[in-house]
């Protein structure tokens, strides 16, 4: 039985995000800012913007969609794309494809597992994906950093660089860099761990609005693919393994219940941001700076699940269609 087309009508979806919008902003808990560095601690936590980018090539926003906001641990997503892409299936011998249950930012697994990170998505998979990365050439004129990927997938349009944020972080590193350490002992890890934490630390820092970042994950929308063309069969199969791994280990330690409540693959950052993909349907980014304690925007994943009931667009089924 082929999966009937989910709605993606413009005008409801405005009414939808803009009614999240307003009732959103008249919630009593915004959650914590993130001590990353000083400049994020003392973000106004009030602020909640809203971008979808449908498959149809419409864009609905509510909010502050046009304010920019570090994409912190979401460039862990665009990393991992240029990686399988670099390296294909060769990714999985130096990171595993599980939830870790873990915070985003701790070794303990990675000792047990011998310099092995559980996951792409949490920092000490990331180091080893950007430790991958560092120096990597390619022949098919692709990118190899994540900035000049994004820019291209917003079409030559250039993002930002936070160099306080990205300061401020590189000082106070130390348990990323312990982390690259102890996978370098286990030799999993072949570049100087400090060049390679640079990249990290740049990438992480990179400035976007939901709107961009809404368009910079068109890609990850999953496009059917003309059976003889293998190229684009091998691309739409990366973008639903990545879509896998966003829904199993994309918002840290909370994974489960964000997927028991959203029902959508999504990567979150400690900026407040939320990239979550409705596969052939629609790229949404949601930004709210306050977290809950997983370090997930908290307003940014109740606006998702309300998005997502409202539109009937959970992965797991539809309560309409
Ligand atoms: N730059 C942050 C760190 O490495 C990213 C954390 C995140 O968004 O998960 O700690």
């Amino acid at each position: 039985m082929s999966e009937p087309k989910r709605n993606t009508d413009p005008a409801k979806l405005a009414k939808v995000a803009d009614a999240i919008a307003a009732d959103l902003m008249q919630s009593d808990n915004w959650g914590k800012p993130s001590s990353l560095a000083p400049k994020m601690q003392d973000i106004d936590t009030h602020q909640f913007g809203i971008a979808i980018h449908t498959s149809d090539g419409n864009t609905v926003s509510a909010g502050k969609a046009d304010e920019a906001f570090t994409i912190q641990s979401i460039s862990k997503v665009f990393s991992l794309t240029l990686a399988l892409e670099m390296f294909g299936e060769k990714v999985w011998d130096r990171v595993g494809k599980e939830p870790s249950g873990d915070p985003y930012n701790s070794i303990v697994d990675l000792e047990r597992h011998e310099g092995i990170p559980r996951n792409p998505f949490i920092n000490p998979g990331a180091l080893v994906i950007n430790d991958m990365l560092h120096k990597a050439t390619r022949n098919d004129d692709g990118k190899t950093n994540v900035r000049d990927l994004v820019n291209a997938l917003l079409d030559g349009e250039e993002v930002g660089i936070d160099d306080e944020v990205a300061q401020s972080e590189g000082g106070s590193n130390f348990a990323n860099r312990a982390m690259a350490n102890l996978s370098k002992h286990f030799g999993n890890f072949e570049h100087d761990v400090d060049d390679v934490l640079s990249d990290y630390v740049q990438q992480c820092a990179i400035t976007m609005s939901c709107k961009q970042l809404a368009r910079a994950g068109r890609y990850l929308m999953v496009e059917r693919a003309d059976p003889d063309d293998e190229d684009a069969l091998e691309r739409a199969r990366r973008v639903r393994r990545i879509n896998a791994l966003m829904l199993t280990c994309g918002q840290y330690d909370g994974s489960g219940e964000f997927a028991y409540r959203v029902g959508l693959p999504a990567k979150s950052g400690v900026g407040g941001g939320i990239l979550a993909v409705v596969p052939n349907t629609a790229s949404v980014c949601v930004w709210a700076p306050g977290l809950d304690d997983y370090g997930n925007s908290l307003l940014g994943t109740e606006a998702l699940a309300r998005l997502s009931e409202k539109m009937d667009w959970s992965v797991f089924g539809s309560l309409s269609r």
